[in-house]
C-alpha cells in the first residue's frame, strides 16, 4: 500500500506497561504500577454511584451536547458554558486542536521534553513539530518559544503546546513568565496557544497562575483539563477544553457527536462535585512526594521538585537496566529514553505502602547496578 511517508515514519505514543502485562511476562503475582500518574485512591465514590445508576440506560446514545457535565464544570470552574467543550480525554482535544489549526506541512511548537502526545498528534496530522530547547533546569523556555513564533515565518507555526506543569519533568512556569509570554504572542490571529493543565490541582507553588485567568483577555488561548489525574478516571476518558466561544464552536463541529460516552459523562459530573475525594487525593500526593524527596536524597539521586503527582529522578545509571530490574521485583516505573533522558525514571505517587515498596526495591536494585551510562 502507498501510505503517506509521514505516517510511515510515525512513532506512536508509548504508554506505561499495564499491570496484567508485567504479571504475564515475569510470572509475578503482585505488581505495583507507578508509571502513568494514575490516582491510587481509585474513582471517586460519588462517580461510582452515578455510573451504577446509569448502567441500565446504556441502550441509549449519550448526550452529544454534554449538557449536564458542562453545567457542572461551568459552576465549579466559574466559566460560562459557551467557553467549554468535552473531549475523549485530553488526547482527543490535543489531536483535534492540531487538526483544526494546521494544514498538513504547517507546524506545531513545543518544548523538548514536553508531553509526547503533542508531537504524536502532529505526526498523525502530517504537521511538523518544532522543538524549542528547554531551560537548563528542565522547564519550558517561554521566551525562546515566543521568539520562535515571532521570528520563524518559514515553519508556518499555527499552534503552541505548553504543559504547565509539565510531564515528565514536573516543572512549571510562573505567573510572571506566563504573563510576559502572553503579552508577546497572546492576541495573534494566526497562532493558537494551548496550555495543558492536567496537573493543575496538584500545584503547590505559590507563584503559579492557571491560564484560565487569561482566557477573557486573549482569544487565541485554550486550556486543557483532564479527569484522568486528580479525579481518578483515566479509564473513562474525559478531558475538557476551555476556550473562546468561537473555537469551542468549531471544535464541536469537528469532534464526533458521541465522543464522550454516557458513563463517563455522569461520572465526571459527579466527580467534579466530590470535594472530599479531590482533597484526599491532593493530600496523599503531597505526602507521597515529600516522602520520595527524602528517600531520593538519602540515596543520593538528583531530582526536580514536582508540581504534579509524580517525580522525575536521575538514577545516575542506564535507566533501562534499573527499570528492568525493578520490573522483575514487581515495580513498574516509567523510562524516559524517548524524552532524551537516558538515565532518568519517572515515578508516580501511589498509596504510602506502594511508595515504600518502590523505594525499598529501588535501593536494592541500585546496589547491584554500577554507576554510569
Ligand atoms: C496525563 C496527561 C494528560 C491526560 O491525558 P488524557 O488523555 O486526558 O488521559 C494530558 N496532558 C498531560 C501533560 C498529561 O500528563
Amino acid at each position: 500500500m502507498i501510505i503517506s511517508p509521514e505516517l510511515r515514519k510515525m512513532v506512536s505514543y508509548k504508554p506505561g506497561k499495564p499491570i496484567s502485562e508485567a504479571k504475564r511476562e515475569f510470572g509475578l503475582e503482585k505488581v505495583i504500577k507507578l508509571a502513568s500518574n494514575e490516582n491510587p485512591l481509585g474513582v471517586s465514590p460519588l462517580a461510582l454511584k452515578a455510573i451504577e445508576q446509569a448502567l441500565t440506560e446504556q441502550n441509549l446514545y449519550p448526550d452529544p451536547t454534554h449538557y449536564e457535565l458542562i453545567s457542572a464544570l461551568s459552576s465549579a470552574w466559574k466559566i460560562s458554558r459557551e467557553c467549554i467543550s468535552i473531549g475523549n480525554g485530553s488526547d482527543e482535544l490535543i489531536d483535534l486542536l492540531t487538526r483544526i489549526m494546521c494544514e498538513p506541512g504547517e507546524s506545531m511548537v513545543t518544548s523538548q521534553a514536553a508531553f509526547a502526545a503533542y508531537s504524536v498528534s502532529a505526526q498523525a496530522n502530517r504537521v511538523k513539530t518544532v522543538f524549542v530547547p528547554q531551560t537548563p533546569d528542565f522547564r519550558f523556555d517561554l521566551g525562546a518559544i515566543a521568539n520562535k513564533v515571532e521570528n520563524d515565518s518559514q515553519s508556518k507555526i499555527k499552534i503552541v503546546f505548553i504543559a504547565n506543569p509539565n510531564n515528565p519533568t514536573g516543572t512549571y512556569n510562573s505567573r510572571n513568565e506566563v504573563e510576559s509570554f502572553l503579552s508577546r504572542i497572546g492576541g495573534r490571529e494566526d497562532v493558537l496557544i494551548v496550555f495543558d493543565e492536567a496537573y493543575v490541582e496538584f500545584v503547590r507553588a505559590s507563584d503559579y497562575s492557571p491560564a484560565q485567568n487569561y482566557l477573557q483577555k486573549y482569544p487565541n488561548l485554550a486550556v486543557l483539563r483532564t479527569f484522568s489525574k486528580v479525579y481518578g478516571m483515566a479509564g473513562l476518558r474525559v478531558g475538557a477544553l476551555l476556550a473562546s466561544p468561537e473555537l469551542v464552536e468549531i471544535y464541536n463541529r469537528v469532534r464526533k457527536p458521541f465522543n464522550c460516552n454516557s458513563l463517563a459523562q455522569v461520572a465526571a459530573t459527579a466527580a467534579i462535585k466530590d470535594q472530599q475525594f479531590i482533597e484526599a487525593s491532593r493530600i496523599l500526593t503531597w505526602k507521597g512526594l515529600d516522602y520520595f524527596y527524602a528517600k531520593l536524597e538519602e540515596l543520593g539521586l538528583p531530582f526536580y521538585h514536582s508540581q504534579g503527582n509524580f517525580v522525575m529522578f536521575d538514577t545516575l545509571r542506564d535507566a533501562r537496566v534499573v527499570y528492568d530490574a525493578l520490573l522483575r521485583k514487581g515495580i513498574i516505573m516509567r523510562p524516559l529514553v524517548n524524552y532524551g533522558f537516558p538515565t532518568h525514571l519517572r515515578l508516580s505517587v501511589g498509596l504510602m505502602e506502594e511508595n515504600q515498596a518502590a523505594m525499598t526495591a529501588l535501593e536494592q536494585v541500585l546496589q547491584q547496578i554500577p554507576l554510569g551510562k
